[in-house]
């Protein structure tokens, strides 16, 4: 929970920062590793949520696997000692240079986006002298029913081999001397709140399951990708995702074969709650029809406003924290808004806030997962500064 009683320390702290609640990350990290341990579950940790070295050591420690989509991103699991036999790397675009470096640090899988890639990894294995582990990335055409731009399994997305390429990528794979078919992958979409599309997503497994086994293909790995939601809108209620619902799904529907293992790749729910974004308002700027708060973070710091119409639950830290008597008094509402030169660079419209000042603390809630990694240099913003509940 975000302990408000920082805000003395936060006082003294250039802004704007990213602060990390290490024992809700903790908390988090193992509410999710009981609930998959009691069904004989691995998960395998998105890397692309955020791969802040304090976090990314936690999350080592705990035994969690790697789930990488770029060449680097696997280097950096490879650096933070993650289980090399843990770590899996997906993408629809993967470089030569990417699959070979993957390739040469023996990874566990790579989750295979298209035929054309399979010849590729072949070939490159080939020169090698190695044989590449792969699970197939199928695009299951599941309605994700989140945002359309997080929406990764639908046949209009770029994601996966689809199903009607299938019989195509079973005669590849039987030429492909170099490459040995581990399993089935799949993802599709983030932030998804609503269990019955993973249930949707068990039936296509099973499907698809049956499938391979049919035409002699016996899959170790079941790999149902990562998306399950979290609270933007009362973090403090619902700090950690209830993973126990969201594994049962699995446990009741997937139809495990004799010694089939079933893989994760979470980011979001296990990272999210445990990341605000605290910034200075810089200016209040009172218009006739709408009253603005300029802070000094922008969408350079955390992007998702912009990029997804994403909505985070914004507080008033020093108001919070001074508890004075008119809490009574009914909110005002303002536009939160950033120093960017782009109207996008906006955190929330008509945003209820006690009245609000030059100087007070904000914090911008929910940030921990696809915040501090798509920070940019833009407008030559000043590098992304980060603070841990545990070092304060
Ligand atoms: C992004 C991604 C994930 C993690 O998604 P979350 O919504 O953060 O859980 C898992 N697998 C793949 C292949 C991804 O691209």
């Amino acid at each position: 929970m975000f302990d408000r009683s920082r805000i003395n320390a936060f006082a003294k702290q250039e802004t704007p920062f990213y602060y990390y609640d290490i024992a809700l990350l903790e908390q988090t990290l193992t509410s999710a590793l009981e609930a998959a341990d009691t069904l004989g579950f691995h998960v395998h940790y998105a890397l692309k949520a955020n791969f802040n070295n304090r976090l990314l050591e936690r999350i080592r420690d705990l035994g969690f696997g790697a789930d990488c989509v770029s060449g680097n991103e696997v280097r950096r699991a490879v650096e933070t000692r993650f289980d090399p036999g843990k770590i899996v790397f997906a993408g629809v675009g993967k470089s030569d240079k990417e699959i070979t470096y993957a390739l040469n640090e023996d990874i566990f899988a790579f989750n295979v986006e298209s035929i054309q890639e399979l010849q590729v990894i072949d070939g490159l294995a080939a020169g090698l002298g190695k044989i590449a582990r792969v699970a197939l990335r199928i695009n299951p055409n599941v309605d994700a029913h989140t945002h359309q731009y997080i929406t990764t399994g639908l046949d209009e997305n770029k994601f996966g081999i689809a199903q009607w390429d299938l019989p195509e990528a079973v005669e590849t794979l039987r030429k492909c001397r170099h490459i040995e078919l581990v399993g089935i992958h799949f993802h599709v979409g983030s932030q998804i709140t609503d269990l019955n599309v993973f249930k949707s997503l068990c039936v296509k497994v099973n499907e698809l399951n049956n499938w391979f086994d049919e035409r002699g293909f016996r899959l170790r790995i079941l790999n149902v990708g990562g998306g399950l939601g979290v609270d933007y809108h009362e973090p403090d209620a619902y700090p950690i995702p209830d993973f126990r619902a969201y594994f049962s799904v699995f446990g009741e529907f997937l139809e495990r074969k004799p010694g089939q293992e079933v893989h994760f790749e979470l980011g979001r729910a296990l990272v999210s709650q445990c990341g605000s974004l605290v910034s200075r308002v810089l200016y209040v700027k009172n218009g006739i029809k709408k009253n603005f708060l300029i802070i000094d973070a922008g969408m350079t710091e955390l992007m998702r406003p912009a990029l997804y119409q994403a909505y985070h639950r914004i507080e008033n830290l020093t108001a919070a924290a001074a508890d004075n008597d008119n809490t009574d008094e009914p909110p005002l509402h303002y536009d939160v808004v950033g120093p960017i030169c782009e109207s996008t660079d906006c955190f929330g419209k008509e945003v209820p806030l006690p009245k609000t000042q030059r100087g007070d603390l904000i914090a911008i809630r929910t940030a921990g997962a696809y915040g501090e990694v798509m920070a940019s240099r833009y407008n030559l913003r000043e590098e992304i500064r980060y603070v841990y509940s545990d070092e304060s």
